[in-house]
């Protein structure tokens, strides 16, 4: 007797060893029932694992061939599953010797003996022990004893392969949310040095997840703040912090600019939080990395629009007010010359606040997406042949081309809109070569459009200002900006219209020697 505890220790020893050795589940189930058969002389035994659906399936065996295994599906029918304190102590299957008898004729063994315990976790049933024997020795209450404890080791191997598999899901899941996240997430260890970058956080870096693994913080979010000051270092030093703070639970927050390898920048806010054990030790420090960009950049457009605005509607003002008081001075005669230039000053500087605030709404309009055009027939010589003559009074030093061939077919456009596109066009030519020269405007007429240019040879654009001129309040810093009145809404403006109009814009221009302006429009084809 003692000899069989002595052995039932060792195979009890040996199977919770192998538990914790390998998560397979097949594997400790077949050792248990290894054991449990030949501790107690039995021929064949095997477990049944209950599903979600309470229905019973063969997840190990001993001493049966696997292709017989679905013979021995009515032992599986009928379990009592109750929960309930109850289960284990008087638990049996009902009419369990005559199955047996109807399953040993099946599979041709002359299967005599069996008994089958439960497998308890808590007071739920997860599975059945079965174990059978060829001879008719009856199985005694030590033997069921003997039996429930290898039940126990069963249960417990597939209750830690379940919490392992969902344990893998949650991860899973996890690992997904982490990576799709359209924020950048980057976890760090207790010593500062990645151990994930999604892959937001790749885009923003312009590091790769197996490249930035295991390297420092600082390496991989090259980020400082408006001081120049590292965020990194500001976020690492949490790890000087010896212990977990009372109240925790909070998060940290940072600004920054991230500076690419490449040279580029992403400005970012940085959330970040720390992760402590159970001791209180740091684990992880987990950062949430937004791309703020565009919302900088929208800061930075309303200080422009502020200053420009402020700027641009001061001078009019100060010229139209400065007039007007000089004129209406009580104890000065003015002679009819003077009334006239102070009143001609007076209605231009008016047409240019007027101009002004137009170009505004105008803006706000197509931001909000509602530039509506009126569609006619319009004669694309004839418009700018207006607005030449017009500009022509303005300057002394400029002359002024006009060069459409003479079939040149008419669009259907917005006459209006198209209009103040050539006037910003002619007007930017007058204003930008101050020294006077040719400016000619002209078209051509190609298969499915019609293209129109304007050219000066003024100041030009050098190269790598040229793709900005079109954006809103873009005006090149050159030494004329200063002294050319304009708010950079122009080509802004003339951009959204040709858009509207299925159209390109576009220019052609060296720094020092004159700019070209293009623009096409689709032809009215039949
Ligand atoms: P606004 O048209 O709103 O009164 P603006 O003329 O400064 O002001 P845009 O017409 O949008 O604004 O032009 C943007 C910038 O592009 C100008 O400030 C100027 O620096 C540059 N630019 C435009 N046309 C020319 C040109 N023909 N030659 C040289 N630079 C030009
Ligand atoms: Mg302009």
């Amino acid at each position: 007797m003692l000899d069989y505890r002595l052995r039932q220790r060792d195979y009890l020893l040996a199977i919770s060893r192998a538990m914790t050795s390998r998560l397979d589940v097949r594997a400790v189930l077949r050792l248990v029932l290894e054991s449990a058969a030949e501790l107690l002389g039995a021929d064949a035994a095997f477990i049944a694992v209950r599903d979600n659906q309470d229905a019973f399936r063969i997840r190990a065996a001993y001493g049966i061939p696997s292709q017989m295994l679905h013979l021995f599906t009515p032992l599986l029918e009928n379990i009592p599953v109750l929960p309930g304190a109850g289960v284990s102590a008087g638990w049996t299957i009902p009419d369990l010797s005559w199955r047996l008898h109807l399953v040993s004729t099946a599979v041709g063994l002359p299967l005599r003996q069996v008994v089958a315990l439960p497998m308890m976790i808590g007071d739920q049933l997860i599975g059945v022990i079965y174990v059978f024997r060829l001879t008719g020795l009856a199985f005694s209450e030590d033997d069921r004893q003997v039996l429930a404890s290898f039940a126990d080791q069963a249960a417990i191997a597939i209750q830690n392969a379940r919490l392992y598999q969902q344990l893998l899901a949650e991860k899973r899941r996890l690992d997904a949310i982490i990576e799709h996240s359209a924020d950048g997430i980057m976890i760090l260890d207790a010593y500062c040095r990645v151990e994930v970058i999604n892959r937001a956080l790749e885009r923003m870096t312009g590091w790769r997840s197996g490249d930035a693994v295991g390297r420092h913080c600082a390496e991989v979010l090259n980020a400082v703040n408006a001081q120049g000051q590292p965020l990194c270092g500001r976020v690492c030093a949490a790890l000087e912090q010896a212990e977990e703070p009372a109240g925790a639970e909070e998060t940290l927050y940072l600004e920054g600019d991230i500076v690419r390898p490449d040279g580029s920048k992403v400005s970012v806010g940085i959330n970040h939080s720390l992760l402590w054990d159970e001791e209180g030790r740091l684990l992880n420090i987990i950062l949430d990395v937004h791309d703020i960009t565009r919302f900088r950049q929208a800061e930075e457009l309303q200080s422009t629009f502020i200053s420009v605005i402020s700027h641009e509607l001061k001078t009019p003002v100060a010229l139209i007010k400065g007039y007007a008081s000089t004129l209406r001075r009580e104890d000065a005669h003015w002679d009819e010359a003077t009334v006239r230039e102070g009143l001609r000053i007076i209605e231009e500087e008016s047409d240019r606040l007027d101009q002004l605030i137009s170009n505004l709404l105008d803006a706000s309009r197509i931001q909000a997406g509602g530039l509506k055009l009126e569609l006619t027939d319009v004669s694309l010589p004839r418009l700018a042949e207006k607005i030449v003559n017009r500009l022509r009074t303005q300057t002394s030093v400029h002359r002024f081309e006009l060069a459409f061939p003479p079939d040149f077919p008419p669009v259907f456009a917005d006459e209006e809109r198209i209009s103040q596109v050539l006037y910003n066009l002619l007007n930017n030519a007058v204003k930008y070569s101050p020294r006077g020269g040719t400016i000619r405007v002209g078209g051509r007429v190609l298969d499915h459009e019609v293209m129109v240019y304007v050219s000066d040879e003024g100041i030009g654009i050098p190269k790598e200002e040229q793709n900005r001129l079109f954006q809103r309040f873009y005006r090149v810093d050159s030494g004329l900006r200063r002294q050319t009145p304009g708010v950079g809404l122009g080509l802004y403006l003339s951009r959204a219209i040709i858009e509207a109009h299925g159209g390109r814009i576009w220019v052609e221009s060296e720094a020092g020697k004159g700019a070209t302006f293009y623009f096409t429009l689709p032809r009215i084809t039949e």
